[in-house]
């Protein structure tokens, strides 16, 4: 990395450092499903500084934590026993450069999108295939998201996690978060244990747009765009989402409900010859990656309502609250899938969203 660049937007010091506890904090508009459940304690996290707070309040005390950002990932199957953190934290800064890559540090509630918008202005690329995925910064390495054939842990640097018990900031290499396919040591071992404040990308100076994925390709083509430029991606994707995906604004759903299955590639090989039309993706030496929407679809679900839960209609891996539905309800018809899909194709779908509590899920 070579000259130091600073372009700061990190708000001013305004408030004092201590955190307003709301008690039975209503989370219907903290949970892109909808959910009208309650925590414990809610609370807003603006300043770094106020996370202190959360070890000094007594009532907190032996309290489960759970940061949240847009809550566009989880579930709440019911009330939450302890504290929700909305981390709301801003700013976003190139901390160096060079003529080939640029380190870009984002606090943990920037909005994503806006994040990867910013970016591209800025001419720092690589996050363009990520374009419009809801949530903030903060969740991004949580579950590793992905989309339309790019990864963020391909330009992840590293993290600051504010642990819990300590009361200290710890920088996390990537290589020590345990990235894979939607997933991460920060949703497994180090979940509850802490928040994360910061994330720092590698991010490119110099374009290498990634248009290979099938639906991005067709559309690029279609468009008769034959060498698109990271706007070009951008633009693509946000179309194709658009499309595809209900708008949790006017149908509230949490995205893919599921992970796509990853099976041996000899069990693939046998259903393709039961069903040709199989689509398979490659994933790693032995084994191979089946659209979990397909197997959902095959086994009739698309569109399928029952009073207010429900499978988009547009897509078979989003389940949807058309109102009043509890995070129960959604859970049961998310068991429903699973169970129907194991016994069409001895295939078993694991949950992409966080189900809180975990052991609610039993499929
Ligand atoms: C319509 C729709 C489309 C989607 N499309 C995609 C997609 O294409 N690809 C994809 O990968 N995902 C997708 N998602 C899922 C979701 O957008 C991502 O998982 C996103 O990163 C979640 O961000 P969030 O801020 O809403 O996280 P939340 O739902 O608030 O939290 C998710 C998890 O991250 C943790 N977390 C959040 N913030 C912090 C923090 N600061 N510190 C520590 N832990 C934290 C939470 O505890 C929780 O475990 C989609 C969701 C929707 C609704």
């Amino acid at each position: 990395m070579g000259t130091l660049a600073q372009r700061s937007r990190l708000p001013a010091l305004r408030h004092n450092c201590m955190i307003r506890l709301r008690r039975l904090q209503p989370l219907k508009s903290w949970n892109t499903f909808g959910i009208a459940e309650t925590a414990a304690y809610g609370t807003v996290c603006t300043r770094v500084e106020q996370l202190h707070s959360l070890r000094r309040r007594r009532e907190l005390h032996g309290l489960p934590l759970l940061p949240l950002g847009a809550g566009s990932n989880v579930l709440f199957a019911e009330p939450f026993p302890g504290v929700v953190v909305r981390v709301r934290l801003r700013g976003i800064r190139c901390v160096a450069e060079s003529a080939h890559e640029v380190l870009v540090e984002a606090a943990a509630g920037e909005p994503w999108h806006n994040f990867v918008r910013t970016c591209l202005t800025q001419g720092w690329y690589g996050l363009e295939n990520l374009a419009l995925i809801p949530g903030t910064v903060g969740a991004a390495p949580v579950h590793n998201i992905g989309a339309y054939g790019v990864e963020v842990a391909e330009f992840l640097d590293g993290v600051e996690f504010w642990e819990h018990e300590s009361g200290q900031f710890l920088w996390l290499p990537a290589a020590e978060l345990g990235l894979g396919y939607r997933s991460s040591r920060l949703r497994t071992e180090l979940l509850g244990r802490g928040i994360l404040t910061r994330v720092r990308f590698r991010l490119l100076r110099r374009p290498r747009p990634h248009a290979q994925y099938p639906t991005l390709a067709a559309l690029l083509e279609r468009e008769r765009i034959r060498h698109p430029t990271p706007w070009d991606i951008f633009h693509a994707v946000c179309r194709l989402r658009r499309q595809r995906l209900p708008d949790p604004r006017r149908l509230p759903n949490a995205g893919s409900f599921f992970r796509n299955p990853i099976v041996p590639a000899r069990q693939a090989q046998e259903l393709r010859q039961r069903y040709p039309e199989l689509p398979l993706f490659p994933a790693g030496a032995d084994s191979v990656k089946i659209p979990a929407a397909w197997l959902i679809e095959q086994c009739g679900w698309k569109g399928y309502r029952r009073g207010d839960v429900g499978v988009a209609p547009q897509h078979a891996l989003v389940l949807v609250n058309y109102g009043g539905a509890s995070g129960r309800e959604i859970l049961q018809l998310a068991q429903e899938i699973a169970r129907s899909v194991w016994e069409r194709f001895q295939i078993r779908l694991e949950p992409e969203v966080l189900i809180l509590p975990a052991q609610a899920w039993q499929p």
